[in-house]
């Protein structure tokens, strides 16, 4: 800031103005009366002196003209008064002068014609200042006449030099400008004094108003004046702490939002009027492959991987309402598309697009669908057989001795493939409904192999199935028993069930170190390649017809696969066909 325009400046220089203004003129008029005063008190005082000199005078030796006398009498109130004293006849011809010597005198023009003579011949003291042609100097006369009675004997004449009057009154000027440069300087100081403590407090407003400008709402203007001034600190004080509340509270907003925006599951993708996006956030670049990429003022088309996004986007503006619908992309991809318009001034000047991916709830829902659909295909089959068979029975088969059990055997048989097939349901459906609880206990798994091949010990007679069993006594794992035994018993049962007579089925299982696994093998029909990925989904049968035949519902190994993995284990196959199938899963301890 420039020096002139400051606060500080302008105050001290209104004050130092008014105050020299205010000295100039007493000093200006002090000086005037002085000079007046100094004048008259001289000339009063010249007066008097010419006045007692006049009265000294002896008049018969003036009216005689006694020269000597006159002379010695001139030269010695000289002297005295220090002043040129001149004695002048009434006819103007001088007699005496105390600075001029007798030969000279006479030399002497008449005075009578000099200013100050005329004047004191009116019978009245009279002074003059001009310049002497005697002296060649400046002077100023004062004349008195000398009376004899009423009539001027001659006149007595005082003068000194003007240098002399001008150096008095030239020694009270000086007097009068030192007192003036004296107090012009200590007002000058006071003035300086006042204005820094006035100013001050400004200062530090200003400094801390532009620190509160530049942002920063940490610092205080301190309290130190008082009145209006600290007023105004208090109110800025407070002013930035309001602000610096406010932008604390707006800035938390902002990270919240933020963090909303940054993980969300919802890709969300923010265009301008044009369909350049603005921004994307990370869900957003993973779903349209933009990760590295500078995405900022790119077209939704060019990077928009998936084709209607960018389609719905463009609705959305142009159309200036919104736009929802599933889009399936070509990698199998499902996304409820949502693409809402901003509305900005009456027009549209942007869009915000959210994709949300449906693709798991919509594989759940048709899995589900499946379900249904395959359960009540899976319970059509005996009920039909039922039916069938039971009214036959009504229909008279009941009294024929032959066929009549037949078809109550037929009824049985399909009951009991409905009830198996109802329980499996049921266990599935609860390991699958989320709600299954592990009651785990630590157990040998040689005890519960041994268990589960005494359960199926009659199935593995009757086809003479050489039986081994493999597994190191000492293996213990922290598991549901129940339920693993669960899937011991249905993977024997399978082993058993595509095995041909006398095959062989061997269980064994090894120390993995932190997991245990368990196999289950057989020289059965073994599973051609194609089925093996979806061998463990449910309903899924390599041979329906044979499957059936076998009494199997199709969710034995799917009921293994939930329980394996609802110990956080997984649970997998090798097979051969015609040479046999390897069953395994795997046990965290
Ligand atoms: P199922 O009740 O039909 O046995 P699973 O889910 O237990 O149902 O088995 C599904 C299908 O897997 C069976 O229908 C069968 O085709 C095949 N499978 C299961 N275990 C074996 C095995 N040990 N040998 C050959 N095929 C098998």
């Amino acid at each position: 800031m420039k020096l002139f325009a400051t606060l500080r400046f302008k105050i001290l220089l209104s004050y130092v103005l008014v105050v020299l203004f205010a000295l100039s003129v007493t000093a200006f008029f002090l000086d005037r009366s002085l000079e007046k005063h100094a004048l008259q008190d001289l000339h009063s005082s010249i007066g008097i002196q010419a006045g007692l000199i006049a009265a000294q005078l002896d008049l018969a030796r003036l009216e005689k003209e006694d020269t000597p006398y006159l002379d010695a009498f001139v030269t010695k109130s000289g002297r005295i008064t220090g002043s040129r004293v001149t004695v002048v006849s009434a006819s103007g011809r001088v007699l005496g002068d105390s600075q001029q010597s007798y030969t000279e005198i006479l030399k002497m023009e008449n005075h009578l014609n000099r200013p100050e003579i005329i004047k004191a011949s009116g019978h009245e003291a009279a002074s003059v200042t001009r310049y002497s042609h005697t002296l060649k100097k400046e002077m100023l006369y004062l004349a008195v006449p000398v009376r004899d009675g009423q009539r001027v004997a001659g006149f007595v004449r005082l003068a000194i030099p003007m240098a002399r009057v001008k150096r008095v009154m030239s020694s009270l000027r000086r007097t009068i400008i030192f007192s003036f440069l004296i107090s012009a300087l200590f007002a000058l100081a006071t003035g300086w004094l006042v204005v820094w403590l006035t100013a001050a407090p400004f200062g530090e407003i200003i400094s801390g108003s532009k620190r509160f400008a530049s942002g920063d709402f940490t610092c205080r203007i301190p309290l130190r004046s008082s009145g209006e001034l600290r007023e105004l600190a208090e109110t800025l004080n407070s002013m930035a702490a309001e602000i610096s509340r406010r932008m604390r509270e707006a800035e938390l907003r902002r990270l919240e939002l933020e963090a909303a925006f940054r993980d969300m599951s919802e890709a969300i993708v923010v265009t301008d009027g044009a369909g350049v996006v603005t921004r994307m956030n990370p869900r957003a670049e993973l779903l349209m492959k933009a990760r590295g990429m500078n995405v900022p003022g790119m077209r939704l088309t060019d990077i928009s991987v998936v084709p209607g996004l960018a389609e719905a986007a463009l609705k959305a503006l142009s159309g200036g309402s919104q736009v929802s619908r599933e889009i399936e992309s070509e990698a199998g991809l499902v996304l409820s598309v949502i693409a809402s318009p901003i509305k900005e001034n009456g027009g549209v000047g942007g869009c915000v697009l959210v994709a949300r991916d449906i693709t798991e709830p919509r594989r759940l829902e048709n899995m589900r669908r499946e379900f249904v659909a395959n359960v009540s295909h899976e319970l059509k089959t005996p009920l039909t057989a039922i039916r069938g068979c039971a009214e036959t029975l009504l229909n008279g088969a009941f009294e024929d001795k032959e066929s009549g059990p037949a078809f109550a055997r037929t009824i049985h048989e399909q009951a009991v493939r409905l009830d198996n097939l109802v329980n499996d349901i049921l266990k599935i459906s609860y390991a699958e409904s989320g709600r299954a609880v592990l009651e785990r206990s630590v157990f040998q798994l040689k005890d519960l192999a041994v268990d589960s091949v005494r359960a199926v010990k009659t199935l593995f007679e009757k086809k003479q199935i050489d039986f081994t069993e493999e597994v190191p006594g000492g293996l213990v794992v922290n598991a549901d028993r129940d339920k693993i035994f669960q899937v011991m018993i249905n993977l024997l049962h399978n082993a058993a069930k595509f095995s041909r007579e006398k095959g062989s089925v061997k269980i064994s299982a090894i120390d993995l170190g932190r997991e245990v696994k368990v196999t289950v093998e057989d020289s059965g029909s073994g599973i051609p390649e194609t089925h093996l990925p979806r061998i463990f989904e449910r309903f899924y049968r390599v041979d329906k017809a044979r499957s059936r035949e076998l009494g199997g519902t199709g969710l034995g190994l799917s009921i293994v696969k939930h329980l394996v993995e609802l110990h956080g284990g997984h649970a997998g196959v090798e097979s051969v066909v015609a040479q046999g199938s390897k069953f395994w899963f795997v046990l965290p301890k």
